[in-house]
């Protein structure tokens, strides 16, 4: 029974996963109000720049299985479980994170801006840094750029996003100078 397996299979992953140190204590779950809750979250800091909808498990880019995109100056398309598992895999509000790099995608769609790569993508970065900053500060969450970062350095891939210790980089940079060095530095 379908009901029945989720059940075992939600069971053995919490069983697992304390062991394995891999989810935090009291991670959360990320579920369509969280992803929209930090949207809401994101736009009050970056909604001047660019005010795209997320949309969740939607594939709303055309994508072959959802994870994280961002297609045009309207439009961010995530999977829940997609961003449940990096919560999981690198620190509570990666998501947060992810979301953000992505919302940088839509203020490059919306500026017009568009950089040879990896700069297209550290750029993106930079703006998930510079939300980092301004969720510790203003919203009052705990610090989670270490956790980004260990992220972002995971997705990195030589080319389209660049390297380890470039994502590293950028995501930091973003994170203590702010958007607009985001926008005109890099
Ligand atoms: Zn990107």
């Amino acid at each position: 029974m379908k009901t029945a397996r989720t059940h075992s299979l939600a069971q053995a992953a919490a069983a697992l996963t304390p062991a394995l140190g891999l989810m935090p204590a009291g991670a959360a779950t990320v579920n369509n109000t969280y992803i929209q809750n930090s949207a809401t979250e994101i736009r009050g800091q970056l909604g001047g720049y660019a005010r795209p909808t997320v949309y969740v498990n939607q594939r709303a880019c055309g994508e072959p299985s959802p994870s994280a995109f961002a297609c045009g100056p309207y439009t961010i398309s995530v999977g829940t479980s997609f961003l449940q598992g990096q919560e999981n895999s690198y620190g509570n509000y990666v998501a947060k994170f992810i979301i953000a790099h992505e919302w940088g995608h839509s203020i490059q769609f919306t500026r017009g801006i568009n950089k040879r790569a990896p700069l297209q993508e550290l750029q993106a970065d930079c703006v998930g840094g510079i939300f980092a900053k301004y969720a510790q500060t203003t919203l009052r969450y705990p610090s989670f750029i270490e956790s980004a970062v260990r992220s972002a350095r995971a997705a990195a891939d030589y080319s389209t996003h660049g390297t380890p210790s470039q994502r590293d980089y950028y995501s930091r940079y973003g994170y203590a100078n702010g958007l607009s060095a985001c926008l005109n530095n890099i």
